[in-house]
């Protein structure tokens, strides 16, 4: 029997579409500047205009030319171009990024990424396979069936993981009622009458391992793999090329876990045994240091930092709902490798937005000053004009060519 309580639009995953969808809407601080700008500059043009044809008509010169060359000056002068520059590249980086399995919810989002200077990883769920498997139970099956009646709630991946196991071995699951989830720690519930604990195992193991604690006294303790997701050593390598510096490793996970993965990931700066509070104080002791972090996570436990972060993203399947909904941007299937992507898609569109304000204001200041010290026919004026903000307009379009999404 299945009960349904929420339409399929409420997901999470459903409600991040509809933000990626409304982003055009959204606009990149670069584009706020401008408009702020754009208005006092607009009003200057429209007096300057007048002054243009007001003056030289009160001096004695021709109207026909004086009207002439300041409507010339009024078209030329005129910021579409500049006020183009922004909008196209950063959406259509959205756009691109979108298809390509990454969701970055704004076009502020966007144009954060590609500021990052620092990169900081979770473990579990992230630089991990969101899907660990059991590979050593030291108890019985009567502990491991308590164990999991207790995960049943959690989102958590190695909640699942002790899930699949018991159920694997046929074991039937018991009722669990007030449930309780510590993230970063473990999980705690009442399962048949008696208190079940399962939290991270004290002491340093070469994997990770979890004690089941029933009334409080030791069960079992379970060693779960960490497999390092396909690509992670490459996505690493591309992220340190990117940013000057290796990515750092922050987990809730013991060291000795921690140290292997690690290894195999190409880290060298890790933090083990942290809880939510300490990722994000880790984060925040970086920017304070005058860091942009970029942090990459998926638990409820990476929520914290991935607020305090500059930018944050969430591994769309594994992920958390929390996650989902305090990042930046989602990379949806889970690829390591679409993250040093967008990264520099974003530094690519940041760079397309310079070279448009530059292109724009070089179209400009030529034109005006052809306009005010010689005699700049009014259809040049206009054709000078209108090619610059079409030129400027398809120069932001690039990004949405497949092309765009290299690999860093
Ligand atoms: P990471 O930071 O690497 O993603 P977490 O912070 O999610 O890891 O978890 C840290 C540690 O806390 C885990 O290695 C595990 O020992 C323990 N833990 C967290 N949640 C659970 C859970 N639902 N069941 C068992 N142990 C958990
Ligand atoms: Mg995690």
């Amino acid at each position: 029997r299945v009960r349904v309580d929420k339409d399929a639009a409420g997901s999470v995953i459903a409600r991040i579409v509809a933000l990626v969808e409304e982003a055009s809407a959204t606009k990149a601080p670069t584009q706020l500047f401008v408009e702020k700008i754009e208005q006092r500059y607009s009003v200057g043009v429209v007096v300057a205009t007048l002054a243009l044809f007001g003056l030289p008509v009160a001096l004695g010169a021709d109207v026909t030319e004086a009207l002439l060359r300041a409507m010339t000056f009024m078209i030329v002068a005129s910021p579409c171009a500049v006020v183009l520059a922004t909008m196209p590249p950063l959406l259509s980086a959205i756009a691109t990024a979108g298809r390509h399995g990454v969701l970055v919810k704004s076009a502020v989002a966007m144009e954060r990424l590609g500021a990052v200077d620092r990169v900081a990883l979770d473990k579990t769920g992230t630089l991990t396979e969101g899907t660990p498997k059991v590979t050593a139970v030291h108890g019985d099956d009567a502990a491991l069936a308590l164990a999991a009646a207790a995960e049943l709630p959690s989102e958590h991946p190695l909640a699942r993981a002790v899930v699949a196991e018991a159920r694997a071995r046929g074991l039937e699951l018991p009722e669990a009622s007030d449930f309780t989830a510590e993230p970063g720690r473990g999980v705690r519930a009442v399962v048949d009458g008696r208190e079940v604990r399962v939290r991270r195992a004290a002491g340093t193991h070469a994997d990770t391992a979890v004690e089941v604690l029933v009334d409080g006294s030791a069960a079992a303790v379970l060693d779960l793999s960490n497999r390092l997701r396909e690509g992670a050593p490459e996505a690493v390598a591309a992220l340190a090329r990117l940013t000057g510096t290796t990515p750092a490793l922050l987990t809730g996970d013991n060291a000795g876990a921690a140290a292997r993965i690690a290894a195999e990931a190409g880290l060298t700066d890790v933090r083990a045994g942290l809880l939510p509070h300490e990722k994000a104080e880790a984060v925040r002791e970086w920017e304070r240091a005058g860091a942009k972090v970029l942090l990459v996570g998926d638990g409820v436990n990476d929520a914290p930092a991935l607020a305090a972060a500059h930018t944050g993203i969430a591994m769309g399947r594994a992920g958390s709902d929390l996650a989902l909904e305090t990042a930046d941007a989602v990379v949806v299937r889970d690829e390591l490798r679409a993250i040093p992507a967008v990264v520099a898609l974003s530094r690519r569109a940041r760079r397309l937005v310079v070279q448009n304000l530059v292109l724009a204001g070089t179209c400009i200041g030529a034109l005006v000053a052809w306009d005010l010290a010689g005699h700049l026919p009014l259809p040049l004026g206009v054709a000078g004009h209108e090619g610059s903000t079409v030129l400027v307009g398809l120069n932001g379009l690039r990004l949405l060519r497949d092309s765009a999404w290299r690999q860093a």
